[in-house]
């Protein structure tokens, strides 16, 4: 089973993606890099043209160990960068798929997943963020419409998305958690903007978006009216875990990268250095084989591998800080994006729910310690 698995995944992936190129020590590596709006353009296209062969070919939705073989192979390959439909695939699709109508489902389900539409995440707000369930974008009835009025922020990718997965309050007298609904709003409808946010990065990937009578037909709500706080932990826990993989985008060679250029610097000895080259390797280890635990409870492991993935790229920033000094913000000419990577990496310890919020649900909801005072 799994080696006829195996050869059909290889004759796939033989017929579709060129082998993985060796890499040289001046190759670029994305590192968190900030890309222009043209290769940001293409990179969606090269996606959706990717994930249709995957979704077609049977190879989209994988789980458990043919997931795991599936990686191993891909790992040989020059493979397109599916980031832009993330949202879509791993945050807006669960939620669909666990909580809405059997229409909904149809209408959808198969277009996010085939790549063929893309998604954002209309969560967070200027008052609401780690507080989420404070929302306060409103959705009133109209006939067969809700009207949505209010603003959204820290919307990644919502300039090129074709539906927002909007939590909204639906019922303003019911206790705040009780009152929300989640919905698809068509990016394209009249009454939503999307303005860019820039980040210190220097790019801009996500955005502010205000919604001014944005019409929204009842039949894109996802899940019970008011019950739209269960669908939207769907989502983040789903978010939750697509991050706690993220130690796979970091590339297998960072630590010999960064003793490299140690080396360069007259630093291969340096005891100090060496100690931080070191500890980076094991956060590293420990961050990849946590996400490998079968005996951990699966929302449980994703708190934990999000929390070691941030702390082993704290680590790596550090450690890149204390090898190459100012010559960060320089070209290092090892084709790593250097400064990108150190301005964006608290970005990491934000998104999807703070490093703080992940340890109170690893308390609360794990450990079952007495919970916050709210
Ligand atoms: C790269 C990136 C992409 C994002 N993409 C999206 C997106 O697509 N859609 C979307 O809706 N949102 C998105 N967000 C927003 C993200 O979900 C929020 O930024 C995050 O939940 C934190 O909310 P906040 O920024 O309002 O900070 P706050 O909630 O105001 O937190 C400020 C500080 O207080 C701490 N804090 C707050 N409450 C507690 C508490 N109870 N206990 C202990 N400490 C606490 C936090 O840990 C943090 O350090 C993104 C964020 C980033 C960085």
């Amino acid at each position: 089973m799994t080696e006829a698995f195996v050869r059909a995944a290889r004759t796939f992936l033989d017929a579709h993606l060129p082998p993985r190129a060796p890499r040289s020590a001046t190759d670029r590596v994305a590192l968190l890099e900030e890309i222009d709006s043209a290769r940001e353009a293409e990179t969606l296209r090269a996606a959706k043209r990717w994930q249709a062969l995957l979704y077609d070919a049977g190879f989209a939705e994988l789980d458990g160990e043919r997931a795991r073989e599936f990686a191993a192979l891909l790992a040989e390959y020059e493979v397109p960068d599916l980031q832009p439909l993330l949202v879509g695939l791993h945050i807006v699709a669960p939620a669909i798929r666990e909580h809405g109508s059997a229409e909904l489902k149809a209408r959808y389900l198969p277009r996010l997943l085939r790549g063929e539409l893309t998604a954002c995440q209309l969560f967070s707000e200027p008052d609401a963020g780690s507080d989420l369930a404070a929302v306060r974008t409103r959705a009133v009835r109209e006939g067969e419409d809700w009207i949505v009025t209010g603003q959204k922020v820290w919307s990644s990718g919502a300039h090129h998305a074709d539906l927002g997965e909007a939590l909204v309050r639906t019922d303003p007298d019911a206790p705040k958690h009780a009152g929300l609904t989640l919905m698809l709003v068509d990016m394209r409808a009249p009454g939503v903007e999307v303005r860019p946010l820039r980040q210190m990065t220097g790019g801009a990937s996500f955005n502010e978006v205000f919604l001014t009578g944005v019409r929204v037909p009842d039949a894109d709500r996802i899940g019970p009216l008011n019950g739209g706080w269960k669908a939207a932990i769907t989502s983040l826990s789903s978010e939750r875990a697509a991050l706690g993989g993220a130690v796979d985008a970091v590339p297998p060679d960072l630590v010999e990268r960064l003793a490299e250029q140690a080396r360069r610097r007259g630093l291969a000895g340096d005891p100090a250095i060496l100690r931080r080259l070191g500890r980076l390797r094991a956060a590293l280890a420990a961050a990849r084989l946590t996400g490998q635990r079968a005996d951990l409870d699966p929302a449980a492991a994703a708190s934990i591998s999000k929390l070691l993935v941030n702390r082993a790229v704290a680590q790596a920033v550090e450690t890149a800080s204390a090898v190459l000094g100012p010559a960060l913000a320089a070209d290092t000419g090892d084709g790593y994006a250097w400064t990108e990577f150190v301005l964006g990496s608290p970005a990491l310890r934000i998104a999807g729910g703070t490093d703080e919020i992940q340890r109170s649900i690893l308390a609360e909801r794990h450990l079952g310690l007495p919970r916050d005072p709210r």
